[in-house]
């Protein structure tokens, strides 16, 4: 939590749960990036803040846009970045999304296949393509799992059908699950990677780009290792596997750019109990699932949760959201511990949430506001 955030909570007051992003956290976070990759272009991973204030931010400072929609598109090209910045990231396209994309200038795609290819070939002749490998994303806190990415083996094929249907056959992509902890797991991708180089470069078509995807994780409770050294262990990858001959790179860093950039303020709505043996308190929140907290499904992200009360005697409790519906328990397999002085009416600060929480809030699930944001 920065000081410009409490500060603004203790002044503003807003009512009812909102999400606070610090700009200046997302800007050191940028710099960082830019910093501990320094050969690499970054494009942020719209999807997980598009505040408009965050994309300003991050188009000033010079950052490129990884998008996966023409809405997506939009926003980035209304924050001030140039089509020449924009990448059309998302594996699974429209055909006319392609030829929109395509008419606001938009010259990069990603593919997985060459039914994609064929798509990008008729609504975006000439374009570049990268195709995106699978990834087994072991470790990750929040895989990304098969749904995008085919074999090494089929990519050297789509990249060659792309070629040939008169697509700049541009490189390669993966991505190592979002969350991921281990800075080596780019090293068995980018092998995967140089053998697709190597494989086309035999057929004659030379690849010129790795993008690096995402993964560089924010900071929940556990201690994450630092950007500088994700930075180091994926140079020493791309030495092993494309020794003298190092491509150029991008990196599309989401919740590494702004998970630890925002604060949710929320409030205890009920505590209570199951019955008079139970041993765990039900703490119940003004937020759940719906409101933003999707990525607690199967308790994969791990907010850390503060109170008035840190330093008091805690308990394990269970928390819970708001709303009706029984899937909405945020902590229950592994309970939380919180200070057993907490009580009904207590403000609690949901801390690293500045990624994939707002645009995960429901409309209006059980007459439940979407959750509000506030840039500052
Ligand atoms: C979601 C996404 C990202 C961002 O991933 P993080 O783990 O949040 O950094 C990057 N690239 C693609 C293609 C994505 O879909």
């Amino acid at each position: 939590m920065t000081d410009r955030i409490r500060d603004f909570l203790r002044l503003r007051r807003p009512e009812g749960p909102c999400l606070v992003i610090d700009l200046d956290v997302v800007r050191e976070n940028y710099n960082a990036f830019a910093k501990a990759l320094p050969d690499s272009r970054v494009f942020y991973a719209v999807k997980a803040n598009p505040d408009p204030a965050v994309l300003r931010l991050l188009a000033d400072l010079g950052s490129s846009f990884d998008c996966a929609s023409v809405a997506e598109i939009d926003m980035a090209l209304a924050a001030g970045a140039t089509p020449d910045r924009i990448s059309f990231g998302n594996t699974i396209k429209k055909e006319r999304d392609v030829a929109a994309a395509f008419a606001r200038g938009v010259r990069m795609f990603a593919i997985d296949c060459v039914e994609e290819a064929d798509k990008i070939a008729r609504a975006a002749p000439g374009a570049r393509v990268f195709c995106r490998i699978l990834c087994d994303c072991v470790g990750a806190e929040w895989p990304l799992s098969r749904k995008f990415g085919c074999s090494p083996e089929m990519a050297v094929e789509v990249l060659e059908h792309a070629h040939r249907s008169g697509l700049e056959a541009y490189g390669v992509s993966f991505h190592v699950g979002s969350q991921q902890p281990n800075p080596n797991a780019w090293d068995v991708a980018l092998q995967a990677a140089g053998g697709v180089f190597r494989t086309l470069s035999e057929r004659g078509i030379q690849l010129r780009m790795v993008n690096l995807g995402g993964g560089f994780p924010a900071k929940y409770l556990r201690e994450m290792p630092a950007v500088q050294t994700y930075g180091r262990a994926i140079f020493t990858a791309l030495r092993k596997h494309f020794g003298n001959r190092i491509p150029e790179t991008i990196i599309e860093p989401g919740r590494g750019m702004v998970g630890d950039a925002g604060m949710i303020k929320a409030e205890v709505v009920l505590i209570s109990k199951k019955s008079a043996e139970d041993t765990q308190r039900w703490v119940y929140l003004d937020i759940g699932k719906f409101g933003g907290l999707a990525e607690t499904m199967d308790e994969a992200i791990r907010y850390p949760i503060r109170t008035r009360h840190d330093g008091d005697r805690t308990e394990p409790c269970v928390i819970a959201g708001p709303t009706c519906d029984s899937a909405d328990v945020l902590y229950e397999k592994t309970p939380y511990e919180l200070p057993i002085s907490l009580a009904i009416g207590d403000e609690v600060l949901i801390e690293g949430t500045g990624a994939y929480t707002q645009t995960y809030s429901a409309v209006a699930f059980n007459g439940f506001e979407p959750l509000k944001a506030y840039a500052i």
